[in-house]
């Protein structure tokens, strides 16, 4: 199932994709929902952020060939960072560059979103309960302020720095996301969660025992080598294998708006 949250004609909804069409849902898909009987074309509407999270937590070195090619050794435990819910956005929004960063990369990321509340879960404990589904994800990062600052969040917290999307896609093996990541149409990443150092399960118990998690929280897994510099005008797609397609383009804060 893939739950999509869309603009149609002046109103926001929450529906379920069937082919072409969006049916919009009567409830909640963090709770019970309906699914209703008067369909919208996806053509027709504004795709938005599939969920609003109350954070975005993201996951440093997680893939072992994305340590190596920054130079960092891989960590012992999941090394995290948040990202504020006022960076983010969805498919077909633009990425702005800040004027005081001279290096921005995309990062494409397989991102989790959080089903019910999760707080102090066991080693052993059965996550699937806790997880509505998975979205692709482009954690922006301005490479130069990272390098600067001692810590992460200037430069993972500028607004649009968190593509999230297009939808989030339910019924998918957590150990087997296959993500390919596009710069300009040409392959730049690609990666797979088998290949994650903490996996998603073990990430979802090990951050729910630093801080609640809360229904549509966001937790980016991280990024596999071949992360690089974007430059005004440029397209980024984060594909993932029974998701689909999270497309961005990043711009000047200037620069017009393509419609
Ligand atoms: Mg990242």
């Amino acid at each position: 199932m893939k739950i999509y949250r869309f603009r149609y004609r002046k109103r926001i909804l929450t529906g379920i994709l069937k082919e072409e069409f969006l049916f919009p849902i009567v409830g909640s898909v963090f709770g019970d929902f309906k699914i209703g009987a008067s369909p919208v074309p996806i053509s027709e509407v504004r795709v938005l952020p599939p969920v609003l999270p109350t954070k975005v937590i993201g996951i440093g070195r997680n893939y072992r060939d994305h340590a190596q090619e920054l130079g960092n050794p891989v960590p012992e435990e999941p090394l995290i960072f948040l990202k504020p819910s006022t960076a983010v956005i969805g498919h077909l929004d633009r990425i702005v560059h800040p004027a005081m960063a001279s290096r921005v990369d995309y990062e494409g990321e397989v991102a989790v979103v959080i089903k019910k509340k999760a707080r102090g879960l066991g080693d052993d404990a059965p996550v699937s309960d806790f997880i509505l589904g998975y979205a692709c994800f482009n954690d922006v990062t301005a490479r130069d302020l990272q390098k600067k600052d001692v810590q992460f969040t200037r430069a993972k917290s500028f607004d649009t720095f968190a593509a999230l999307g297009p939808c989030v896609a339910t019924g998918l093996d957590p150990a087997a996301l296959h993500l390919k990541t596009f710069l300009n149409g040409k392959l730049v990443q690609t990666g797979n969660t088998a290949n994650l150092i903490f996996s998603i399960p073990s990430l979802v118990r090990f951050l729910s025992r630093v801080m609640t998690l809360n229904p549509g929280d966001v937790i980016a897994t991280g990024t596999p080598a071949g992360i690089g510099p974007m430059t005004p005008g440029d397209r980024v797609d984060v594909q993932v294998e029974g998701i689909g397609v999270l497309s961005n383009t990043y711009a000047r804060s200037s620069d017009k708006e393509e419609t």
